[in-house]
């Protein structure tokens, strides 16, 4: 890394897309460890040694779309279809609040019918009852009208995941069927805003096909939105979709997808400043301690799963989803260790939202 460009990132800079570029082109360690720890200062500057958690509870697995790389798409019947019932999501919940996790994500497949709408209105509300309005609600189910949107807000819910997967129109297409829109998708990120929502969205890495200029108009796409959270991880192939059809000589290269997804962290971190960046499981699924790395180059929230482990199995984006046996508490303990081990604190019992956001 040249002289320059280092000094910027350690001096925390504005970075310009030729910036972005280079630094997601680094492949010598000892200028990726500067890079992880030029991000890894600008969290402490931001948000401390602290991680907030979010018990993600997988409600429904059921969805009305295609997605060529998704493992629950419509078109993946050897997929056994569930929806929990209030009751289990309510007991979930609850879970969740009695750890002290501050916050939950509702995470479904996208279906937009009025039983699923008022379904999901009426657990929000729920989960802010029986938790005295203590518990924070994030709601990850996909494309909805700006009507569905506002009522699930007034019913309580106040961050939203809608994951763009691809920032690049045209690469868009590529991973989606022709009636899945890029535009309609961006424009359900905006209307989110308006309604009040922290909204986040996030991008797959590693993907067949894509370029590190595919990567730099994603982190464009996320300033241009204005985004509160970001969520990325490495793409994990799952053997029954089209992608993994259409590309059955790609490899799992785990060492340098896990590489490049570090990087984007940083590079996110580093040019986003203050959101709230996910250290996801799928980190997990290629290394075991994915998630910690995540956290040193920038990251600041984990989402354990607290879904009962007789559905995990069946909520499979990808293949070799880590924790899917494993019981929610153990993997609570777990985890709280391996944190203390690098040096950083749980936020419990806060809703741990966005700096970004709270700055409006
Ligand atoms: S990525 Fe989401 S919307 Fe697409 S098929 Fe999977 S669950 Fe459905």
């Amino acid at each position: 890394m040249d002289s320059l460009l280092r000094k910027k990132i350690e001096n925390g800079d504005e970075l310009c897309p030729a910036d972005l570029k280079r630094l997601l082109l680094l492949e010598n360690q000892e200028d990726l460890q500067i890079l992880y720890q030029a991000a890894y200062k600008m969290k402490l500057r931001h948000i401390g040694n602290k991680v907030s958690l979010r018990g993600l509870i997988e409600f429904s697995n059921i969805c009305t779309k295609n997605c060529y790389y998704c493992g629950i798409r419509k078109g993946n019947h050897a997929v056994q279809r569930y929806c929990m019932t209030p009751d289990e999501i309510l007991a979930e919940a609850e879970t969740a609040w009695k750890w002290g996790l501050g916050s939950v994500v509702l995470q479904s497949g996208e279906r937009s019918d009025r039983d699923f709408t008022d379904f999901v209105e009426q657990i929000v509300r729920e989960i802010k009852r029986i938790s005295n309005g203590e518990l924070g609600i994030t709601l990850s189910c996909g494309e909805q009208s700006e009507e569905v949107y506002r009522r699930w807000f007034e019913a309580g819910a106040h961050r939203y995941l809608l994951r763009i997967e691809a920032g690049d129109p045209e690469f868009y297409t590529t991973l989606h069927p022709a009636d899945h829109s890029y535009h309609d998708r961006k424009q359900c990120l905006k209307t989110l805003k308006r309604c009040g929502y922290q909204t986040g969205s996030g991008v797959m890495i590693g993907l067949p096909g894509q370029t590190v200029d595919h990567l730099v108009t994603d982190l464009l796409f996320f300033r241009e939105l204005d985004l509160d959270m970001i969520g990325m991880g490495p793409y994990i192939i799952h053997k029954d979709t089209p992608l993994a059809v259409q590309f059955p000589d790609f490899q799992q290269k785990t060492e340098f997808q896990l590489t490049a997804a570090l990087k984007m962290i940083a590079v996110t971190r580093l040019f986003l400043k203050d959101v709230n960046i996910a250290s996801t499981t799928a980190l997990q699924a290629l290394r075991d301690d994915g998630r910690e790395l995540g956290i040193q180059a920038g990251a600041n929230v984990i989402m354990p799963n607290v879904t009962d482990t007789s559905f995990r199995s069946s909520y499979q984006l990808y293949q070799g989803k880590p924790g899917v046996n494993d019981a929610p508490e153990s993997g609570m303990t777990d985890l709280k260790k391996r944190l203390d081990a690098i040096g950083e604190t749980i936020l419990f019992n806060t809703w741990g939202d966005s700096p970004h956001f709270r700055k409006y």
